[in-house]
């Protein structure tokens, strides 16, 4: 059964579960998996230096390369005997990392996923449009799986095939749909585009992750589909989705890290320090409970904060929405840029739609951003004096000249269903 109550679990009880669970785990790593007695042995560390979650900052950290090193099966804890389910990441910056799930680790899975669903709004009962991709990827299974759980009915409809999608809308009357929010903003435009009156949807509830997102696309979504949108985070490699959740009446403070399964630490990106709390660098996770595929001081790459919130419901670390993935950071004329600081500038201006891309070049040896966006509906795209009001906006606020060129609503390619890459780096 979901039970709410671990998400009540006063501070000092949960260092202790989250202590208990890392040196049991650290040992039994330590024997079963060659990689990780490596790495003690090299840095001189026996499995006893680590009695608690404020030991780990003595160990390495795992990155992506290792488990290409040891592909596809080299990091698996447990016997094949006893794995339940294989998932692969989508491989979107290489070779797919392999990931396997024991028969707890799935039970796990789904509690997390539930916990995540409840947090935005879906209640036993409802009916959950579930259009994250079946298959490999974590995303639609995961979904499934805690829906399941909580006791949803899951409508397994998948991505893509955007008109399919909508008929389920109209006619399932689902309340709660997930999916990417790039795709979800392909579903606000396609109802408008149609002339569906979303008022007539029963959907309530949007959960959306799989990329970055920002404040912009929420509010579009939200008008567009007539919904509560929250973010939801995970990776392949940690579980998969319901890492962390957030809750639909907090919108905007975060999402809880559901921390009794998943240690989180936030660390520099360049010395690997670990960070005071609200501080920005690169998260790394260490899971406290897998079986299959544990991982110790895991880099995501990705960058955002981690903090504590007095005034929330549960008493979980909260997270930020991510800024963007440390790999995927532009660095434009020496300056560091995530496409998000874009999206945010984009937010604050009325006349543009949260619809765009960027295109990066190099002319000689200087690097180029144009920022292709869309009118809101109703602006001329050859507004001149707008242009230079983004322009100059862009440079105010992100400390870069990038030139920006108005386009008209809904020239710039939408997402179908999976993720959406925001940036074309002609570099390449
Ligand atoms: P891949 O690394 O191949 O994309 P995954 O499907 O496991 O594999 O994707 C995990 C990554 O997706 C995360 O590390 C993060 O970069 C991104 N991601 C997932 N959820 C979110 C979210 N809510 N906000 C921002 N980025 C997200």
């Amino acid at each position: 059964m979901y039970n709410p109550n671990l998400e009540q679990l006063p501070l000092k009880e949960m260092r202790a579960l989250q202590n208990a669970r890392i040196s049991a785990l650290v040992d039994r790593l330590y024997h079963t998996v060659p990689f990780y007695k490596k790495q003690f042995d090299e840095h001189g560390l026996n499995p006893g230096d680590i009695k608690g979650v404020e030991d780990l900052p003595l160990l390495p950290f795992t990155k992506k390369s290792d488990l290409r090193d040891y592909y596809p099966y080299g990091m698996f804890a447990k016997p094949m005997e006893e794995v339940r389910r294989i998932h692969a990441s989508s491989g979107t910056t290489g070779k797919p990392t392999v990931v396997g799930y024991t028969q707890n680790d799935l039970e796990v899975f789904d509690e997390v996923v539930a916990r995540s669903l409840v947090c935005a709004g879906a209640k036993k009962g409802m009916k959950l449009h579930n259009a994250y991709g079946y298959g490999l990827f974590t995303g639609g299974l995961g979904m499934h799986g805690g829906a399941t759980k909580l006791g949803m009915a899951v409508i397994p409809v998948s991505g893509g095939m955007t008109e399919r999608q909508l008929t389920i809308l109209q006619d399932f009357a689902p309340e709660v749909i997930c999916c990417t929010p790039s795709y979800a903003q392909t579903l606000a435009d396609e109802c408008e585009r149609r002339g569906i009156d979303t008022k007539d949807l029963a959907v309530k509830y949007a959960i959306l992750g799989a990329e970055p997102w920002t404040e912009a696309i929420r509010q579009q979504v939200e008008a567009g589909l007539n919904v509560t949108a929250t973010n939801i985070y995970g990776l392949s490699e940690i579980i998969g989705p319901g890492v962390s959740q957030e809750d639909f009446e907090e919108k905007g403070t975060g999402s809880y890290v559901w921390e009794d399964h998943f240690f989180p630490e936030v660390v520099d990106r360049d010395t690997g320090k670990p960070l005071p709390y609200g501080e920005e660098g690169v998260l790394v996770f260490t899971t406290l409970t897998k079986e299959a595929f544990p991982l110790l001081r895991y880099w995501t790459n990705d960058i955002c904060s981690i903090y504590y919130d007095a005034n929330a419901k549960r008493t979980h670390i909260k997270m930020s929405g991510i800024k963007g993935r440390s790999d995927d950071m532009l660095i434009i004329r020496g300056v560091n840029l995530f496409h998000t600081q874009v999206e945010e500038v984009i937010q604050e201006l009325d006349f543009l739609s949260p619809n765009y891309r960027l295109i990066v070049d190099r002319k000689g040896t200087m690097d180029t951003v144009e920022v292709e966006v869309e009118v809101a509906k109703g602006v001329a795209v050859d507004r001149v004096d707008l242009q230079r009001d983004c322009i100059e906006k862009i440079k105010n606020t992100i400390g870069l000249s990038m030139a920006v060129k108005l386009k008209a609503p809904g020239s710039i390619p939408r997402s179908q269903g999976g993720k959406l890459s925001r940036i074309i780096d002609n570099r390449k």
